[in-house]
């Protein structure tokens, strides 16, 4: 996609870091001593962050980063990854304020979001969320990453540890800085075994399990459809309170998702608002919007915008339900 294009045209570039773009850059380069740290709010994969000040409340991500390679390379993925992120204006997307640039101390800096993520409400509170609210949220992520992909801006990291939901606003973080984290840290693999993140494979679309390797973290084939994968799972996740092929060991999951077959919805009859009295219509279009999601071929995934524009179209659930003849949802989730 036109994304990927201009990403590696500018990192092949003779001129990768032109005379107008490092004067920008500085503009966004944050002095590590003017940034106020204080404690730790959480450790990821590839980075701490902390809670600091930096005119203001900020969150501060400071990456994890291994001895320099003589080359620069990592900092130049830093800076680059970095360039694209400051493009960012968005109202569900995180605020990116600045980023501490000189090595080892890197750090990006962005605001503070107050509220819970989505993974907290879903996985650890066991909030309910109503169809309705589900919509609203799925709407506004929609939004967030219709906008990221216009700009030609390929998440890699959609899920919802990464979303935040602040009094009913959604506010998406972690965009973009999928290479330079992975750069630092590898694919926490050790020796010829994958090291795969708990929570992560479950997001991933089949193109890029089929991919999966060991140290091949930086090869693989993300794309605006794998972002949308990923909302799928979001989306199941907010339709069902749990992880799609919940309990499974990483083999079968890889297995089943690289040949295709998709988590079963019969376990969506279990949802807390989908109940067996809701209208046929209502529940097919749900569920529709996760298997266009989860289509095994990238080409058969709708774009954001598209999305948005189906999940605007949704009737708002009716409240006064026809005691209509049961509805089974146990339909066929295989592709
Ligand atoms: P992974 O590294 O696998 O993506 P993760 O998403 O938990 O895992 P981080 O993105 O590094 O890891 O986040 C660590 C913690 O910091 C999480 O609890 C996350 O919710 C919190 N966090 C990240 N960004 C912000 C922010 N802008 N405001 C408030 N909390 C944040």
């Amino acid at each position: 996609d036109s994304g990927g294009r201009a990403d590696s045209l500018d990192k092949h570039s003779d001129a990768r870091w032109p005379r107008q773009n490092s004067l920008s850059m500085k503009e966004w380069d944050i002095p590590y001593d003017d940034v106020k740290i204080f404690e730790v709010i959480g450790a990821g994969r590839f980075g701490t962050v902390c809670r600091g000040s930096w005119h203001g409340a900020v969150a501060v991500k400071l990456l994890h980063v291994l001895p320099l390679s003589d080359d620069g390379s990592l900092l130049d993925t830093f800076k680059h990854e970095v360039s694209i992120f400051r493009k960012t204006r968005h109202e569900n997307l995180v605020l990116f304020m600045g980023a501490c640039m000189k090595p080892p101390r890197l750090a990006i800096v962005t605001s503070l979001c107050k509220g819970m993520t989505l993974y907290t409400h879903i996985h650890l509170r066991k909030d309910k969320f109503t169809a309705n609210k589900s919509v609203l949220v799925a709407q506004q992520i929609s939004q967030g990453m219709g906008y990221l992909h216009a700009r030609g801006i390929i998440h890699k990291d959609l899920k919802t540890k990464n979303i935040f939901l602040e009094s009913g606003k959604v506010v998406i973080t972690d965009f973009g800085l999928f290479s330079v984290t992975k750069l630092c840290f590898g694919n926490n693999a050790r020796g010829d075994s994958l090291g795969i993140p708990s929570g992560w494979l479950c997001y991933l679309a089949p193109e890029i399990i089929r991919a999966l390797r060991p140290h091949a973290s930086l090869l693989l084939p993300f794309s605006k459809a794998t972002d949308i994968y990923a909302f799928g799972t979001v989306w199941y996740e907010l339709l069902c309170g749990e992880f799609p092929f919940k309990g499974q060991p990483p083999e079968s999951i890889i297995w089943q998702v690289g040949k295709g077959v998709k988590q079963s919805l019969a376990n969506m009859q279990a949802s807390r608002d989908i109940k067996l009295t809701d209208a046929d219509e209502f529940k097919a279009q749900l569920l529709d919007i996760l298997m266009v999601c989860w289509s095994y071929r990238a080409a058969d995934r709708p774009d954001f915008p598209s999305l948005l524009n189906t999940l605007q179209k949704l009737p708002k659930k009716r409240l006064a339900r026809s005691p209509s003849h049961p509805v089974h949802l146990s339909r066929s989730a295989d592709s």
